[in-house]
């Protein structure tokens, strides 16, 4: 593996970020002086809160999965997770809800779940579901270790003989159809594929090795903390900072100074030099390079966006579970829609999260919190008019189609709304408008994927969704343990 090159005493790290911070405590853990600077006032980024008239809302993920990598993150300086965040399992980690009107509840109880599935699909497609697990379970295993908690420095680092078990698998033949070898019934279809959007790409042109991220969900599990996803970035931040990481929030950082091939500082927006051995930057990847380090990034295809919109309401429905996926009639178009034509989808699926149902602490007594989210085309494939009229447009129609889904009276039950767009995102600082990064095609993952160690500068390290392994919560937290790797020499 390659590291950074010269002393490495003093690490500055800009961004406090899930993969800044994951990177902060683990370089922490290996004795280096660690400085965050964070232009915010809190820490987080895209795991932020929003809080309006009495509701809390999380800004950004909501499906949160594989609490171990937080343990890990808290461990590595010694600290145990449940000191720091209550969480709880929800079950069912979602809610499937179809246009025949029938749902399906996503358990992670493998015998619970095949019953589910057998008493709405029949016994058959329950079978399916037990050779699925087993068989993305190996998957998971197969992949983990070589090729997604790995520094890999080239593809000569893929050949292994995990490899050649992903390729027997069929890891590199297209999800849909690998999935449909699987199920027969169109609703578990969907249910066990619609991840590959978490990658950016459509079931039918993703990577079937993507199917661990409906593992990830679907099979290991979803958690909630209490208080909501954004006390995950407040208990990496309160323990970093317990165990000696200096966090300057509002402090922007502007450039990094470089000499002969090296970081040397980061300048703060005020003018103030932040001398450093060895610099980390968590910013979006395409943005550090255009803004901190003044150079062209390289072009990739980015994953579609999304609007999120979030309401406080007075309503409540007893039909729904706290994740609710409501799929439309159309499959294949809606993809094809929002990552190919560049259209908004027609007859959209969307994700509903009703957090008040597990921790009614984040809306007033009484009252609910709904986190509703739309994919749409990113910046780059469709620059729709996100700064005129359109978000409120947008959003009145999402509300409609709530209502033809069931949420009877949802309109006239909001009390707060706030709708965010990729001009938003944009502003945020996030390429093309979305905060999903870039999409993991094959040209895009792995080694091909940007790299967390800069080509030239010898002692600069990114770390976040725009780089190895990639998006999402899981992969973001792995990416700060691989950048502190690229430091400290040694993966812990
Ligand atoms: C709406 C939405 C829904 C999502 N849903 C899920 C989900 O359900 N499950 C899941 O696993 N993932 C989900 N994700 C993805 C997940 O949130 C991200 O992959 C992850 O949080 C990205 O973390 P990061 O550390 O790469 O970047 P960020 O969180 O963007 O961190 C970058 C940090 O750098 C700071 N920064 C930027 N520029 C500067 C500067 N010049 N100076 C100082 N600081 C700076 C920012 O303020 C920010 O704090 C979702 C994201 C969004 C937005």
């Amino acid at each position: 593996m390659r590291t950074v090159s010269g002393p490495t005493e003093r690490v500055v790290i800009v961004g406090a970020g899930l993969g800044g911070l994951a990177a902060a405590l683990h370089l922490a853990a290996a004795g280096r002086r660690v400085t965050v600077l964070e232009r915010e006032p809190v820490p987080g980024g895209r795991a932020g809160r929003l809080a309006l008239e009495g509701y809390e809302f999380d800004t950004g993920p909501t499906v949160l999965t594989m609490p171990e990598l937080i343990a890990e993150a808290l461990g590595a300086v010694g600290e145990e997770l449940g000191d720091w965040l209550d969480l709880t399992q929800l079950d069912p980690a979602y809610r499937a809800h179809y246009p025949d009107g029938s749902t399906l509840d996503v358990i992670t109880d493998t015998v619970r779940m095949a019953a589910e599935i057998s008493r709405v699909c029949g016994a058959r497609e329950a079978d399916g579901y037990l050779r699925f697990v087993d068989h993305a379970r190996a998957l998971w295993r197969l992949e983990r270790r070589d090729f997604i908690e790995r520094n890999l420095d080239s593809p000569r680092d893929l050949l292994t003989a995990n490899l050649l078990r992903l390729l027997a698998a069929g890891g590199f033949r297209r999800l849909q159809t690998k999935i449909n070898q699987f199920f027969r019934d169109p609703r578990t279809r969907r249910i066990f594929s619609f991840q590959a959007m978490y990658a950016g790409l459509a079931p039918h042109d993703a990577l079937a090795l993507y199917a661990v991220i409906a593992y990830l969900d679907a099979v290991a599990g979803v958690w909630f903390p209490r208080g909501g996803v954004h006390a995950v970035p407040r208990a990496l931040a309160g323990a970093a900072e317990k165990h000696g990481v200096t966090i300057r929030y509002g402090t922007p950082a502007a450039h990094v100074e470089t000499a002969a091939g090296r970081a040397t500082a980061v300048v703060t927006e005020d003018g103030e030099r932040i001398l450093a051995d060895a610099v980390v930057l968590n910013p979006d990847l395409p943005v550090a390079y255009r803004d901190l380090l003044g150079q062209q990034p390289r072009r990739v295809r980015y994953s579609p966006s999304c609007v999120v919109l979030h309401v406080g309401s007075t309503r409540g429905y007893s039909r729904i579970a706290h994740h609710n996926i409501h799929f439309g009639r159309a499959w294949r178009t809606t993809f094809d829609q929002v990552i190919r034509r560049g259209e908004l989808m027609s007859d959209p699926s969307l994700l509903v999260t009703n957090p008040s149902r597990t921790d009614p602490s984040v809306a007033p007594p009484g009252r609910h919190t709904y986190f509703v989210l739309a994919p749409v085309p990113n910046l780059e494939r469709a620059p729709l008019d996100w700064r005129g009229d359109l978000p409120s447009r947008y959003a009145d129609s999402l509300l409609r189609t709530l209502e033809e889904r069931g949420y009877t009276g949802f309109g006239a039950g909001v009390e707060v709304r706030d709708v965010v767009t990729p001009a938003r995102w944009a502003d945020l600082g996030l390429a093309a408008g979305t905060p999903f990064a870039a999409a993991h095609t094959l040209a895009q993952t792995g080694p091909f994927r940007p790299r967390n160690l800069h080509p030239t500068l010898s002692n600069v390290v990114f770390v976040g969704s725009g780089t190895q392994p990639g998006v999402g919560v899981p992969m973001v937290l792995i990416s700060g343990k691989l950048a502190a790797a690229r430091v400290t020499g040694a993966l812990r």
